[in-house]
């Protein structure tokens, strides 16, 4: 991460896009959810709608990209849990340069179609060929593999391609750097014609194009500039409070934080006010931003937090999204909001320019409901986080039920 604060803080003044709409099947939204993703990656925003439509793609994207993601989610829902394949065939090919990329593709393959039902394998050479073959028996959905070891799985017909929709060629130029030129035209001679094709590569080099120019259909050119793209995790907790003292926790957060800036939500307008107040009296900068709040107002006191000169920006959620934050280290929800896709839309915020970013919930007794409605939209129990001396004297044993086996988190820092 950058050592400095303010770089993190660039406005986006383009909307967040949500996996919603970019069309996913929600067995592969619910999974980008479960593995802590809040919003797509611009390769993602990118590739995910077009693939979807049946388009022939060449990506130029790197590492650390989410291009992955990008490839899979699409290839889940259009390969589908519907038809079971026929014995040894394969509906879906991603070729991989390294024995250690297919491993880690078909690690993805798994977590992103963990509710899809699909049955996928890997196969790279090195190791013994007998459990590749019995693996690919019964037919996959999906298969990941290397050029070499495909083509003596091909030769001995432990693998058959007639049943292939969709073929995907990740790193293309590691792979032609590394020689596979001419295990990549045997295996484009024994593919399937009709068939969807993305081809992603670092760099579109010349020779990368002229394998596009035979593997692809009129294909859609994607190119995602690598400075502007993190992708990213968001490290989720509650804290459970009373909610007269919600105030002085949060400021017991923010110095204990080592001065890290945060964006902090609330529900209303005048709430909004009164912890401007508290928190100025007790010697952060803050400033707000809420409906009540002119235009210029919003964005003179936006620029402020932006360029490190107030530490705390306190938010609504109707004039936050109005505006457009992007790209924040740490969201604060001072209250948990009553309708549960606002705490998505929230915690959308944090972590996308980062290596990581957090967001924490205050949570008091009466946010028991709201609590509950977030945790089933996100399917997921939200770890809960005691800090010393603002332990809850009213306890909701629902909101607290979980036992305190979550420190350590709150000390994770950026
Ligand atoms: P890749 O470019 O596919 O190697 O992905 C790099 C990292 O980004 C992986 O650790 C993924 O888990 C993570 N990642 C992918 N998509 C997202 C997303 N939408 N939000 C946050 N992290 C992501």
């Amino acid at each position: 991460m950058d050592n400095g604060n303010t770089a993190l803080f660039l406005l986006e003044f383009t909307p967040a896009m949500s996996f919603e709409s970019l069309g996913l099947s929600s067995n592969v939204q619910q999974a980008m959810f479960d593995a802590g993703y809040t919003a797509p990656t611009p390769v993602q925003n990118k590739v995910i709608p077009m693939a979807l439509k049946g388009r022939d793609l060449l990506v130029a994207a790197q590492t650390g990209t989410g291009k992955t993601a990008a490839f899979i989610g699409p290839m889940l829902d259009l390969i589908g849990a519907a038809a079971t394949p026929a014995a040894n065939c394969t509906r879906g090919l991603v070729l991989v340069p390294t024995r250690e990329l297919a491993m880690q593709v078909h690690q993805s393959v798994k977590d992103y179609g963990c509710h899809s039902g699909l049955r996928s394998a890997v196969v790279f050479g090195g190791v013994k060929i007998n459990p590749q073959m019995m693996a690919l028996r019964k037919g996959v959905h999906l298969l990941v593999a290397t050029p070499g070891r495909l083509l003596d799985l091909y030769e001995q017909h432990a693998v058959r391609f007639e049943e292939l929709k969709m073929l995907v060629l990740d790193e293309a130029d590691r792979m032609l750097g590394l020689g596979f030129s001419d295990e990549m035209n045997r295996i484009l001679s024994i593919l399937p014609r009709r068939r969807q094709t993305l081809m992603l590569s670092a760099t579109l080099s010349t020779e990368v194009k002229k394998l596009a120019g035979k593997m692809l259909h009129k294909p859609v050119e994607i190119e995602v500039n690598p400075e502007r793209v993190a992708a990213v995790k968001v490290a989720q907790w509650l804290v459970p409070v009373d909610k007269k003292r919600k105030t002085d926790l949060l400021n017991h957060l923010i110095s204990e934080n080592g001065g890290l800036q945060a964006l902090v939500f609330i529900n209303t307008k005048q709430g909004a006010d009164r912890l401007v107040k508290e928190i100025n009296s007790s010697g952060h900068t803050v400033s707000a931003i809420h409906g009540d709040k002119s235009q210029a107002v919003r964005l003179r006191n936006l620029q402020a937090f932006k360029n490190g000169e107030v530490q705390i920006l306190v938010a609504t959620d109707v004039a936050s999204r109005g505006l457009d934050i992007g790209q924040l280290p740490q969201v604060i929800n001072f209250e948990l909001p009553k309708v549960a896709e606002d705490y998505v839309h929230r915690i959308g915020r944090t972590g996308r320019a980062a290596d990581s970013g957090q967001a924490i919930s205050l949570v008091c007794a009466d946010e028991f409901e709201y609590l509950r409605n977030i945790e089933r939209l996100l399917r997921q129990v939200l770890p809960r986080e005691y800090v010393d001396d603002f332990e809850p004297n009213h306890p909701n044993r629902r909101v607290f039920r979980l036992p305190r086996n979550q420190r350590g988190l709150r000390n994770q820092k950026l």
